[in-house]
């Protein structure tokens, strides 16, 4: 016959156990190149800053990422712009020897690959920092919009606390940017 703590038992045995499963987690950066991961080294397309040294037209393309991102302009714009720039006259000069494949005349350089190298190669990491207070300002007005019951009137705490979480990490992620500017002997942004 049953009891009321074998009920108990049961029920302990009834809860889900945590089992770990290969492959169920992967790297946020892949450092091996047989991993996956978000950075070019990880990826097969063609990226005309990874295949090409740092002179010439490549060097100008990347003169012009660090000219926009300084007028503060917003991430898919630069892509685009390059994007623009490599169509405009640099692919039909192109030839790509992709490793163990035949040489590829004009190279696509997707919009993807281009986003790829702008975010992940910290060539150009001043547009991580915009990308993370685009983030932040993003969160910051979607907690703003769900901060009032709209039933009682009352703040939701639970709201509320996370809100004011976020901030708080916002104050201090900008309190850094400033002290590296400082240091750099730049201006203020963001
Ligand atoms: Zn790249």
């Amino acid at each position: 016959m049953q009891t009321a703590m074998d009920d108990d038992l049961m029920d302990d045995t009834d809860e889900p156990a945590f089992t770990p499963v290969k492959d169920a987690f992967r790297p946020a950066y892949a450092l091996s190149a047989d991993s996956a991961g978000p950075q070019c080294s990880a990826s097969t397309d063609f990226c005309l800053f990874c295949e090409f040294a740092n002179d010439g037209i490549v060097s100008e393309m990347k003169t012009l990422v660090h000219t926009l991102a300084a007028d503060g302009k917003e991430l898919p714009v630069i892509t685009e712009a390059l994007r623009r720039a490599y169509e405009d006259g640099v692919r039909e000069e192109t030839e790509w020897s992709p490793p163990g494949c035949p040489p590829v005349h004009a190279p696509e350089w997707t919009t993807a690959s281009i986003r790829r190298h702008l975010l992940y190669s910290t060539e150009f990491s001043e547009l991580f920092d915009v990308a993370i207070v685009q983030m932040f300002h993003s969160i910051i007005e979607r907690q703003n919009a769900s901060m009032i019951d709209s039933s009682t009137n009352m703040v939701v705490e639970e709201h509320r606390a996370a809100f004011t979480d976020t901030v708080k990490t916002f104050i201090k992620f900008k309190a850094h940017q400033d002290a590296i500017a400082k240091r750099r002997g730049g201006s203020k942004r963001g």
